[in-house]
């Protein structure tokens, strides 16, 4: 068998890397499955929605000194 009769073409889902069909029988295609699809979709929206934190010099104090919770304080 040559699977010549069948020009299914295999390419490297860039989800898993596992090889995905790359044929109109396949919806997810590039990738092997709708999972993997989803995943690189969320992947992309997740990056895009990041945003940059730049650790501010001075936020990051000295533990139990920040003002997250001060019982008592001045009264
Ligand atoms: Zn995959």
């Amino acid at each position: 068998m040559n699977g010549a009769g069948r020009p299914a073409r295999q390419v490297a889902c860039p989800g898993c890397g596992e090889s995905a069909e790359y044929s109109p029988a396949n919806p997810w295609r590039p990738f092997c499955s709708e999972r993997c699809r989803l995943v690189d979709l969320g992947a992309w929206a997740s990056e895009a929605y990041r945003i940059p934190v730049k650790s501010d010099p001075g936020a990051q104090g000295l533990p139990g000194e920040g003002d997250e919770e001060s019982p008592g304080g001045p009264q």
